[in-house]
């Protein structure tokens, strides 16, 4: 059965031809230019929408007269990739590009020298924005793309703070910092260079942001999100929000998830610039900086992932903060127990009293492909459909379908499949990857690769994950970047990596089951050995927290496809944490 999302479509949906940045800073807005766009929730320096319009058009007018001369459509796209941790410059160096008309490649802040090397080969960004704290990273990976025979030279680096870097001390690589791009503000800096020539279908396919997915299976692929992808969202995902009446008046965000999630970068950009709520922009989440925040500026909104809560259920610092004012928390991005939202509930609400009496915990569930958040909970439901992650946004098709790609009925579980203005275009410059994730047909449903049931009132309910992603704390670990890596440890005979739950952190943990080498004679200082040399080699949240488990074989089909179902039942229910 195919149901149809229940919201109205809302009547300002973009119109066709528009790019990022018009939609979400245009010229005019109902909102004060002098109003806080975004305020450092440590420093409390702020941004008015006034200055990041002027800083946007600027620095969008200095990349574009950087762009190579033969950035075109097909195969010469012009990437710009950003690595940096959350920073008030993130949002001006991702809008800055978005008027350049080129696409951003947003990096996971926590990868080393080879994740950022593949999202660089893949990608072919002209320039790089690097945090000064990145940079000895992003050199290693220059370096062994160099050794490869990448033309590395050719790469523009800038500095994504207002200092420049020198990384050594003969200053022999400077990078000076991206403010040194600001062009002259004149009357005629054009936004989204490039799109005179198009057509407004054109636009609207053109691709607008890369940030990298495992999808259903294999290496983390670039999705590729497109202006209408971007705009769509953002509209339906506002239209959903004014359903809990937020206002700039009253409303306050606390943004402490990472800016090259999908999730996180679209939060960052719509609350305060298309609802004009002021967003408090934290680096990462430590419970102190956060629970201070969230008190100080009178936070009424937090978009969290379960171990946040989870923070909130258990930390004894909350017991020092008022915290009264959160009035909603939406959690997303990896399943929510409730056990742990009834915990919050109560503690925030015995802790704050009359204020905290309205505190709902609701619900969003989405992918990277989906362009993020693209179903949720209302609030009015977070009672009546309580486990559920709601409905999608309008305008959007769902279904269930079998193993064979079958339609099933309300009530049976099986995969979600999806389809609407959020879906991504596919995985960049990888048709056969693109294909296998839709069923066939001209239809282009979505396989979610996650296992849930619709209720007969069109409520989803997510049962399972049927693909091998595994998720640390709501950020991705692609069991195939894993394995790649383990088979190539001298001890490592033959490898398969799961997740499995643990209860105590709120959050699936990976664990590799290795057939170690036949000459390994002490099997417990052998998994420790390459637990340890994975973890050097490896973004923090890819390490095999969930253990390395000896096995004497990998379970595989007649086809060699490793059994992930059987090893995790094998797995006991408690893992090991390292
Ligand atoms: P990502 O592309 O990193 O956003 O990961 C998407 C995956 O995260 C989904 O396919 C789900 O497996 C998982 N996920 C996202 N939101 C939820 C949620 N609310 N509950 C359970 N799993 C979720």
């Amino acid at each position: 059965m195919i149901f149809e999302s229940p919201d109205p479509v809302p009547s300002n949906l973009p119109p066709s031809g528009r790019i990022v940045y018009d939609h979400v800073l245009p010229e005019k807005t109902a909102f004060d230019p002098n109003s806080p766009a975004f305020i450092d929730g440590i420093t409390g320096r702020i941004i008015t929408r006034a200055e990041l319009r002027r800083d946007t058009l600027r620095l969008g007018q200095g990349i574009h007269e950087l762009k190579p001369r033969n950035a075109g459509r097909e195969g010469k796209e012009p990437v710009v990739l950003i690595f940096s941790p959350n920073t008030m410059d993130y949002p001006v160096q991702f809008l800055g590009v978005q008027a350049a008309g080129c696409i951003a490649s947003l990096v996971n802040a926590s990868y080393l020298t080879d994740e950022l090397a593949h999202q660089i080969r893949d990608g072919t960004p002209f320039l790089i924005f690097i945090h000064p704290t990145l940079v000895e990273i992003l050199e290693s990976a220059l370096a062994l793309l160099k050794a490869e025979g990448h033309d590395t030279a050719a790469i523009k680096v800038y500095s994504t703070s207002s200092e420049g870097i020198s990384s050594d001390k003969a200053d022999k690589h400077h990078y000076p910092s991206y403010q040194t791009l600001y062009a002259k503000l004149t009357s005629n800096i054009a936004v989204g260079y490039g799109r005179a020539e198009m057509s407004a279908q054109e636009i609207d396919d053109t691709p607008a942001v890369l940030c990298y997915s495992s999808g259903t299976t294999g290496r983390s692929k670039g999705v590729v999100t497109t202006n209408k992808n971007f705009n769509y969202l953002s509209a339906l995902w506002s239209a959903h929000v004014n359903g809990h009446k937020v206002s700039p008046d009253k409303d306050k965000y606390v943004s402490v998830l990472p800016f090259y999630h999908i999730y996180g970068l679209l939060q960052i950009l719509i609350a305060p610039l298309v609802e004009g709520i002021p967003a408090v922009i934290l680096p990462r989440f430590m419970p102190e900086t956060f629970l201070d925040a969230v008190s100080r500026y009178r936070i009424t909104i937090g978009i969290v992932v379960p171990p946040i809560l989870l923070m909130l259920a258990h930390h004894p610092l909350v017991a020092k903060h008022d915290l009264s004012s959160l009035q909603m928390l939406m959690s997303a991005a990896a399943p929510l127990g409730e056990g742990l939202t009834n915990q919050v509930l109560d503690r925030l609400k015995k802790q704050g009293g009359e204020k905290a009496k309205g505190l709902k915990i609701t619900q969003a569930y989405g992918l990277t492909e989906t362009t993020g958040a693209s179903v949720s909970l209302k609030m009015q439901f977070v009672e009546k459909k309580f486990g559920s992650v709601g409905t999608p946004y309008a305008t959007f098709q769902y279904k269930v379908v079998d193993d064979e790609g079958k339609d099933l009925s309300p009530g049976e579980t099986g995969e979600l499949c999806m389809r609407g203005p959020g879906i991504m275009k596919g995985y960049w410059r990888n048709k056969k990857a693109t294909e296998e994730t839709f069923l066939p047909g001209p239809e282009r449903w979505f396989k979610t690769g996650d296992s849930v049931h619709i209720d007969k009132d069109g409520f989803i309910y997510i049962v399972d994950r049927i693909k091998e992603l595994i998720k640390y704390k709501g950020f991705q670990v692609a069991p195939a970047d894993l394995e790649s890596l383990l088979v190539t440890h001298p001890k490592v005979d033959d490898v398969a990596v799961i997740g499995i739950y643990s209860d105590e952190h709120a959050t699936e943990l990976p664990r590799a089951y290795v057939v170690l080498s036949k000459d390994v004679a002490n099997q417990a200082e052998a998994t420790q050995e390459i637990a340890d040399w994975v973890a050097k080699q490896v973004a923090g949240h890819k390490r095999l927290r969930g253990g390395v488990i000896p096995i004497d074989a990998i379970p595989k089909s007649a086809a060699g496809k490793t059994l992930r179902r059987q090893l995790r039942l094998l797995s006991d229910a408690k893992p090991a944490t390292m």
